[in-house]
């Protein structure tokens, strides 16, 4: 992957080093421009990480104490602290098993007088059916907020992620499909108002230096890691094509295990495998096999937002959120990344053949 860049991320420090310009500069109003046309929306504000972004997006859609938000029950805990930090109420669904993504069929029952949006995620880089989520929140007068931090490039109709919500929030954390050197996160949308409110929240409600409109943080996107990310956005079509050959290779090795549930694709969208996440009721003596032959997977995630300590005052049990609990007792994320190779998918599918028996 960082040998398709050549010189380009050196040539754009040295260039960084030259300017003398470290806040907000040239480098940060450049990713935005191209990130939004990458994305197909009209504007991108770059802030600091992904939970800055939902964060923020939150504030600018005025949600607060008294609101309700729904989130999935199966996701990265930053979803779920966005929603905290505004001091608005989680109302947690769960997912579709076969996509682990939001279950559409579930959200109208989870709606109340006190919900203002929907947050969902677009899981391990598929896309969740965001035709059935805005038709919902029309229906009920709802902001949808998507989380896109793992699917930069995911389609759902024709359209790509990052591109339906009202206000949409995306991280470049490095292990991302478009992944930073460092901490970095983005919003998109279409309306300029809100646009326009991203920019003042994050740079201490101020559009005017020393001038305040509202009380705002401090999170703007670095403008080395701006500079950084515009030498990788190119590659991204390319990247995400080696995942999705990757994919098809572990599907294609993987089907005739019995015992392992495959990813699975809806027909609406294009995957982009930020993950390649199977199950298995024996996910642990498998990770353990694949590691003793120095293999490391990952398990995304093993404890589900509503059994993790830092939400214990919510009272959730075990048993509340069987599905999300089923996802994290038995997923095992592959290794996944452009530049594996045929031979080391099939050495892992071989393993696991062996370990399955
Ligand atoms: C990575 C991630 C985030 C948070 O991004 P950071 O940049 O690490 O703050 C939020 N949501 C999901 C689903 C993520 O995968």
């Amino acid at each position: 992957m960082n040998a398709d860049l050549g010189e380009a991320p050196m040539e754009a420090f040295r260039h960084f080093w030259e300017q003398q310009w470290y806040i907000l500069g040239h480098s940060v109003t450049q990713f935005e421009t191209e990130y939004a046309r990458w994305n197909g929306t009209s504007f991108c504000v770059g802030v600091a990480n992904g939970l800055d972004a939902l964060h923020l997006a939150l504030r600018a859609l005025q949600i607060g104490p008294g609101d309700e938000v729904l989130v999935p029950s199966n996701t990265y805990i930053a979803t779920w602290l966005a929603v905290s930090q505004v001091g608005a109420r989680i109302v947690p669904v769960e997912p579709d098993i076969r996509t682990y993504n939001l279950d559409p069929g579930l959200l109208e029952a989870a709606i109340g007088p006190a919900t203002k949006a929907i947050l969902p995620v677009h899981l391990y880089g598929q896309a969740c059916d965001m035709t059935a989520i805005m038709r919902i929140a029309e229906k009920h007068g709802l902001y949808v907020v998507e989380d896109n931090a793992q699917a930069h490039g995911a389609v759902h109709a024709g359209k790509m992620t990052g591109s339906f919500g009202h206000l949409n929030a995306t991280s470049f954390y490095p292990t991302k499909n478009l992944g930073a050197l460092g901490d970095a996160g983005a919003l998109t949308t279409d309306d300029p108002a809100l646009a326009e409110q991203i920019r003042l929240l994050r740079n201490y409600g101020s559009s005017r230096k020393y001038y305040n409109e509202v009380p705002g943080y401090n999170s703007r996107l670095d403008e080395l890691q701006a500079a950084l990310l515009s030498v990788k956005l190119p590659f991204l079509e390319k990247w995400t094509a080696q995942r999705r050959q990757i994919a098809e290779w572990y599907h294609a090795h993987l089907s005739d295990i019995e015992g392992i549930i495959l990813p699975q694709v809806s027909d609406t969208t294009a995957h982009v495998w930020h993950q390649y996440v199977i199950r298995t009721d024996r996910r642990d003596e498998l990770a353990a096999g694949l590691a003793a032959e120095g293999i490391g997977t990952m398990i995304h995630y093993p404890l589900p937002p509503h059994l993790q300590q830092a939400y214990r005052e919510l009272g959730y049990q075990r048993g509340d959120f069987p599905l999300a609990e089923t996802i994290a007792d038995t997923c095992l994320s592959l290794p996944m990344y452009p530049g594996l190779t045929e031979e080391e998918v099939t050495r892992i599918a071989t393993l696991q053949h062996g370990l399955h028996r």
